[in-house]
């Protein structure tokens, strides 16, 4: 999601909140530690191809309203595109440009056969009805689909957008075609193709990093508490599966407000309490809190699930817990991260933390194309070697280059996909 006028005037004056500044900034850390030649930087700091369309939807009032969306395609040389699509009233270009450089360095950390891309339309879903967000859909799927495909590019659910989503994007690029195409987007209905633990997989990656990030330190699992921002699909999956492992989560929010308990929330009752009231504020058992308060909680792990650019110099110093682990793109500006550095919290960087969303993804990708379906146990136990042995290189190339997990991740990615760069050559 992007940030609020609230949140931007958080941060201090010479301390940049832009998604695309934070992104490429990292990257130029990670380019300069590597000493990567200048020409590799100039081809990767930037997108390969970038697609604007404006398109006509036809409102149920009969009015016809014209939409903006993109589908940037950051880097193609590890194999075709991925990354998800996003309905927002004030996402950009720029945003999504930097969305799809994270799923670059996202994908290649996890080991997946993929470049990065994402997808964006201006348009706040909750104020158009049903029919028009399919409508909108169906045109939006028609005019990316010279850029989409199973062997291009494959789309997937993003903040705003869900698996019905996905599915009208399916049934649009299918009837183009004249034959089903399960494999031009991941995150589809289970019945139509999509894949077991798919939907929860982002907020259960994160649970598997953040356990083996746990033993690491030498943390006992059951005396965790967190506090995680945000309740959408990660915030409240990452809020179940740390409960079902023994954790306690003490704060839980949504756009509209939080709740703190210090014993423990009783997750069960207050998604019960958003899915009748729309919200967790007013959930009993507990107190309410800010968004902002939130964030300064007394717990052990911090999951930031919502928002870019909500950690910032200017609260990092009050940020008392001792993992922070990104569940959203972008949570942290680059003054935040120096400052949580120093201060010895350990932040597992979004694209190590939330890279289950998109690992799971490639699973399904894989079952479509061979058409042969995996039980969700199975999905659970690749999703768990994955994302453990990413951890685990992160974890030592943090350790033989003293540096953080975030410089380390992006390390990594850099270098796999610079040399992917380097083995195929630049054409012509
Ligand atoms: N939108 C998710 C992400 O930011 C998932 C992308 C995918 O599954 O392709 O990682």
């Amino acid at each position: 999601m992007v940030m609020t006028d609230i949140e931007r005037s958080a941060a201090a004056p010479s301390e940049s909140v832009d998604l695309l500044n934070i992104v490429q900034q990292h990257f130029d850390q990670a380019a300069e530690l590597l000493d990567l030649p200048a020409r590799l930087r100039g081809i990767l700091r930037v997108p390969q191809r970038e697609l604007t369309v404006n398109f006509p939807v036809k409102r149920d009032s009969g009015r016809i309203e014209v939409f903006q969306g993109f589908r940037v395609q950051h880097n193609l040389a590890r194999g075709p595109t991925k990354g998800g699509i996003r309905y927002h009233p004030n996402v950009t270009l720029d945003e999504t440009r930097a969305l799809a450089m994270l799923m670059t360095w996202k994908c290649a950390l996890a080991g997946l056969p993929y470049g990065g891309a994402k997808g964006a339309v201006i348009v706040d879903p909750k104020q158009l009805s049903v029919g028009e967000i399919e409508r909108l859909t169906r045109r939006f799927a028609t005019e990316i689909s010279v850029v989409i495909g199973p062997e291009r590019d494959i789309p997937a659910p993003d903040v705003g957008t869900n698996p019905q989503v996905m599915a009208w994007i399916m049934d649009t690029i299918s009837m183009h075609q004249g034959h089903t195409v399960p494999a031009v987007v991941t995150g589809k209905p289970i019945n139509i193709g999509g894949s077991e633990g798919r939907r929860e997989a982002t907020g259960r990656g994160l649970t598997y990093v953040l356990t083996a990030a746990a033993h690491h330190l030498g943390l006992n699992i059951s005396d965790i508490r967190l506090a995680i921002q945000g309740c959408g699909n990660v915030g409240s999956t990452v809020a179940r599966e740390a409960v079902a492992l023994g954790m306690k989560v003490i704060a839980l929010s949504d756009s509209r407000g939080g709740v703190y308990n210090p014993h423990g929330l009783d997750i069960e009752a207050i998604l019960a309490h958003k899915a009748h009231t729309g919200s967790v504020v007013g959930a009993v058992n507990a107190d309410s809190l800010t968004n902002e308060e939130l964030l300064e909680v007394e717990c052990d792990v911090l999951v930031p699930a919502a928002l870019s650019g909500v950690i910032t110099a200017q609260n990092a110093g009050r940020i008392r817990a001792q993992i922070v682990a990104e569940a959203a793109n972008g949570p942290t500006t680059k003054a935040a991260d120096a400052i949580l550095y120093d201060r010895g919290c350990l932040v597992i960087p979004d694209i190590l933390a939330n890279a289950g969303g998109v690992t799971v993804s490639y699973f399904e990708w894989v079952q479509g194309l061979q058409e042969f379906f995996w039980s969700e146990r199975e999905v659970n136990t690749q999703l768990r070697r994955v994302m453990t042995n990413a951890l685990q290189q992160v974890l030592r190339v943090s350790a033989e280059r003293q540096v953080d997990l975030r410089t380390a991740s992006y390390m990594l990615a850099v270098q796999r996909v610079a040399d992917a760069v380097t083995t195929r050559g630049i054409y012509p």
